[in-house]
């Protein structure tokens, strides 16, 4: 549990960390959010989450009440608050307190929440011997409806789907677009390999632009492995040899089944390994 709760512009307990009940953060899930790792005490990608939260405020016209620099040094002032070398940051900015209209300028200012903690999504035993996965019924937010790059408070679309998982006993599901193509999982990026070749879908066909995804493409080309972004069907899912998701929450994992077709041999695959560990020892600063 955390200690201190950066509310603003100042830490707080826990106690005194909260918001109005006119706040459009709650009232309309008006405000943007970003999910940040901290390895070894070093805030992992940081410049890059922080890029991809102005970028959000800024598609939604939602002004964040401190430049990047100050919020560098309050990420980092709630880390040392609450004591984290390995954990997670939650940054939440909400478009502050309003009417009961959905007018966002009518809100006065925004409001900046920093949570620090510990996180652990899956059980450990779930990245040795892979997680499975089914497909959503629920369709991915229309790319041209919701920009999928703008990281929102608005989880709906993801919330139902992840229902479809837990309802089947799963912990995740893959999101395919209006099309019926990939989009993404409901808090992860899709990535297959086939015949050594990584596929992942374009951010267009409504993945949000992983930090963890970006990554894990430039650790595999660093190992030579060819990544291609395309769009992928859920047939290419089915008879793919290896399938793992990336985020921040969830790093690397192995998928091995999928609507109750194994992938591969029903454990995950040497390229989904192999990146595994070239991200464990990249976001741990030791060289890839
Ligand atoms: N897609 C969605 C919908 C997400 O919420 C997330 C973040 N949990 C991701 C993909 C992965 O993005 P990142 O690697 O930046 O965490």
């Amino acid at each position: 549990m955390a200690s201190k709760i950066w509310l603003d512009d100042t830490l707080v307990d826990p106690a005194d960390a909260v918001v109005s009940v006119f706040d459009h953060g709650l009232l309309y899930g008006d405000g943007v959010f970003e999910g940040i790792r901290v390895y070894n005490g070093r805030v992992f990608e940081l410049a890059a989450h922080l890029k991809r939260l102005y970028e959000s405020a800024r598609a939604i016209r939602l002004t964040i009440r401190m430049d990047a620099a100050q919020l560098t040094d309050a990420v980092e002032q709630t880390i040392r608050a609450n004591g984290i070398t390995d954990g997670y940051i939650r940054l939440v900015v909400t478009r502050g307190t309003g009417t009961l209209g959905l007018g966002p300028f009518g809100c006065k200012e925004s409001r900046l929440i920093i949570i620090a903690d510990r996180i652990q999504l899956y059980p450990e035993e779930m990245y040795v011997h892979g997680m499975k996965v089914i497909s959503a019924s629920t369709t991915r937010n229309h790319p041209l409806a919701l920009p999928p790059q703008i990281k929102s408070l608005n989880y709906l679309n993801n919330i139902l789907a992840k229902i479809e998982a837990l309802d089947s006993g799963v912990m995740e599901a893959i999101m395919y677009n209006h099309e019926g193509y990939v989009a993404e999982a409901t808090g992860d990026n899709v990535f297959i390999v086939r015949n050594g070749v990584i596929y992942t879908p374009p951010i267009s066909a409504g993945a949000l632009d992983g930090i963890t995804r970006r990554v894990v493409i430039d650790l595999a080309r660093r190992q030579g492995i060819t990544v291609v972004e395309r769009n992928l069907t859920r047939f290419e899912l089915y008879v793919c040899d290896e399938f793992f998701l990336t985020g921040t929450a969830a790093e690397v994992i192995g998928i091995v089944d999928i609507d109750g077709r194994a992938i591969g041999d029903g454990r995950p695959g040497p390229i989904t390994c192999l990146l595994r560990e070239k991200f464990f020892a990249y976001a741990h600063g030791k060289e890839a």
